[in-house]
C-alpha cells in the first residue's frame, strides 16, 4: 500500500451510539493501526433537524471507553480542523456551485408543498415520483428556467436546493473491498439534494465527499446501509475530478438481531434484556434511557472482544483478542458479506472468560468501589484477593459481593438448609474441638492449617465432610464459597475463632 492510510470515523450526532457503530469504528481503527495510518473523528452534524444535544459528547465517551483512540479529530484537532461539519459550514457552497458551472449540478426551486403535491399526484396514479432525468426539465430548475431568471429568483430570496444532475442510463461500475465489484445503472438513480439554501448547508453526501477529499481520506470503511450511495459518491468524485485520489470502499455487514431476521434495535434489546448502546444513555429531550454496556457491568475490553468478531473471524479457533491482538490479525477481506447475529449469551460468555483472566490488581479497581458502597474499607490488596480467590465463579464484577461478602462481614444468620445438615448430633461438640486446635495454630497461612486440621481429623477418625461443613457453616453461613483455607487465611486466625464461638453460643443444635 502506497498511500499513507487515513481512515475516519464520521457519525452524525442523532443521538446515543449504537454498537453497530462502534462496530464500524472500531473496524476503522483497527485497520488504521493495523497498517501504520491515521485515524480521524469527524461529527457529520449537517443535518439540524435531527441533531441531538450530548450526542457528541456521548460518542467520545464511548470511543474512549472503548480504547479505541482517536488521531485527528473533533477533540483532539489536527491538521485539518476544524473537524466538525457545522463549523466548516462556509467551505461547501463553493463546490456545489462548481458542480452547477460544470454542468454536473442544477439550482432547483420546489417549494415543499409543491413537492407534497407531486408526489400524491403520482400516487394517485400507483407510481412513485422521483426527482430525476425525467422531470427535472419540466419542474422549476436551473435546467429549465433561464438564466436570468434564476439569478433573479436567487437576488430575491427564494428558496432553492442544489441537486446533482444524475446521468442518464450510464452504468457506475465500483469496487468495493468486502463486496467485490458492484454495477449500478444511474437511471435508477434520483437527483440527491446537495446544498439547501434554506439552512445554508450542505446536506450528508455533498458534505461527506468534499471532507473525505480534503481530509486525504485513504479508505471509507462504513455501514452497509451507505452501500445505495455509492454510486452517487463515485459519480461526486468524477464530477470533482478527484478520481485519482478517491479513496476505497468497504461496506460492513449489518448487525442482526438474536433471532437474525432483520437489523438489531433497541427494542430487541429491551425485549431480550441486553443493551444495543455502549453507556448508558439519557435522552436530554424526552428524558427516555437506554441501558448501556459500561453500567451492565461488562469489561471494555470484553465488550470490544464481543464486537470484533461480529463480522469479521481471524480464520482460526481463536477467540479470545486484545486489542493488540485484533489489531495484528485484522484485515477487510476476513470481513463477511452477510450480516452477523448478535448474540446476547456470548457477550456474557466474553464477559466471563475476560472476568478469569484478570488480575487481583485489576479486579481490586473494578471491585472497590462496590465495597465501598457496602461500607467496606480494605486496601487494594484485600479487594483483589478476595475477587480473584472467586473471579472463576463470576461473569459480573457485580456477581463478587455476593460470592465475597463472608469474608468482609461476619455471617449473624445461618442458612437453614445447612443447619439442618450440619448443625446436630456430633457436630457442635467437635466444631469446639477445632476450634482448640485452630486456637493453638501460630502459622495461620493456608497450607499450615490445612496440613495441622487434616492431621488431626485423621488421628481422631472424624468425617470429614461434617466437620469442614459445620465449620463452613460458622465462617461463612452457607453451604456456598471457596475451599475452606481459603477462608480461614484470608480472614485470619481471631475473627475464625470469633465466628465459631458465635456460632456456638447463639444457635441451638438441632433436634
Ligand atoms: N454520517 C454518516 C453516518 O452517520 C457517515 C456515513 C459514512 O461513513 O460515510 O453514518
Amino acid at each position: 500500500m502506497t498511500r499513507e492510510v487515513r481512515v475516519r470515523f464520521a457519525p452524525s450526532p442523532t443521538g446515543p451510539l449504537h454498537i453497530g457503530g462502534v462496530r464500524t469504528a472500531l473496524y476503522n481503527y483497527l485497520f488504521a493501526r493495523r497498517h501504520g495510518g491515521k485515524m480521524i473523528l469527524r461529527i457529520e452534524d449537517t443535518d439540524s433537524q435531527r441533531f441531538v444535544p450530548g450526542a457528541e459528547d456521548y460518542i467520545i465517551e464511548s470511543l474512549k471507553w472503548c480504547g479505541i483512540e482517536i488521531d485527528e479529530g473533533v477533540g483532539v484537532g489536527g491538521p485539518h480542523a476544524p473537524y466538525r461539519q457545522s463549523e466548516r459550514r462556509e467551505l461547501y457552497l463553493k463546490y456545489a456551485t462548481q458542480l452547477v458551472d460544470a454542468g454536473w449540478a442544477y439550482y432547483a426551486f420546489d417549494t415543499a408543498e409543491e413537492l407534497d403535491a407531486l408526489r400524491k399526484e403520482y400516487e394517485g396514479r400507483g407510481e412513485t415520483f422521483a426527482y430525476n432525468f425525467k422531470v427535472r426539465t419540466t419542474l422549476p430548475t436551473s435546467l429549465s428556467l433561464s438564466k436570468e431568471e434564476v439569478e433573479e429568483r436567487i437576488a430575491r430570496g427564494d428558496i432553492w436546493v442544489i441537486r446533482f444532475k444524475m446521468p442518464e442510463n450510464e452504468v457506475v461500475k465500483m469496487h468495493d473491498l468486502i463486496r467485490g465489484d458492484v454495477e449500478v445503472n444511474t437511471s435508477t438513480l434520483d437527483d440527491k439534494v446537495l446544498y439547501k439554501s434554506v439552512d445554508a448547508l450542505p446536506t450528508y453526501h455533498l458534505a461527506n465527499i468534499v471532507d473525505d477529499h480534503l481530509m486525504e481520506i485513504s479508505h471509507v470503511i462504513r455501514g452497509e446501509e451507505w452501500l445505495p450511495s455509492l454510486p452517487l459518491h463515485y459519480l461526486l468524485y468524477k464530477a470533482f475530478g478527484w478520481t485519482d485520489s478517491q479513496p476505497e470502499f468497504a461496506h460492513l455487514p449489518l448487525l442482526l438481531k438474536p433471532t437474525g431476521g432483520g437489523k438489531l434495535s433497541k427494542r430487541d434489546g429491551d425485549k431480550m434484556g441486553f443493551p444495543v448502546f455502549p453507556l448508558h444513555w439519557v435522552s436530554p429531550t424526552t428524558g427516555e434511557t437506554a441501558r448501556g454496556y459500561r453500567e451492565d457491568g461488562y469489561f471494555a475490553d470484553a465488550f470490544i472482544n464481543m464486537l470484533a468478531l461480529l463480522g469479521w473471524n481471524p480464520g482460526t479457533e481463536q477467540e479470545i483478542f486484545s486489542m493488540q491482538e485484533l489489531i495484528d490479525a485484522f484485515s477487510l477481506d476476513r470481513v463477511s458479506k452477510a450480516g452477523a447475529r448478535f448474540q446476547p449469551d456470548k457477550a456474557k460468555w466474553f464477559n466471563a472468560q475476560y472476568m478469569h483472566r484478570k488480575s487481583a490488581e485489576e479486579l481490586s479497581a473494578f471491585y472497590q468501589p462496590i465495597l465501598k458502597e457496602h461500607g467496606i474499607e480494605v486496601s487494594d490488596e484485600i479487594a483483589g484477593k478476595a475477587a480473584f480467590i472467586m473471579k472463576e465463579r463470576a461473569t459480573f464484577v457485580s456477581d463478587l459481593w455476593d460470592l465475597t461478602s463472608y469474608f468482609f462481614v461476619a455471617p449473624t444468620e445461618y442458612e437453614e438448609k445447612q443447619l439442618k445438615k450440619y448443625w446436630k448430633g456430633e457436630n457442635p461438640a467437635r466444631l469446639a474441638e477445632l476450634r482448640e486446635v485452630l486456637a493453638s495454630i501460630d502459622d495461620f497461612s493456608l497450607e499450615n492449617t490445612e496440613k495441622i486440621v487434616h492431621a488431626w481429623i485423621t488421628e481422631k477418625e472424624y468425617g470429614m465432610g461434617q466437620i469442614m461443613n459445620s465449620l463452613r457453616l460458622a465462617l461463612v453461613g452457607a453451604g456456598k464459597g471457596p475451599g475452606m483455607y481459603d477462608v480461614t487465611s484470608f480472614i485470619g486466625k481471631e475473627e475464625c475463632l470469633k465466628r465459631i464461638d458465635h456460632l456456638i453460643a447463639n444457635v441451638k443444635p438441632l433436634e
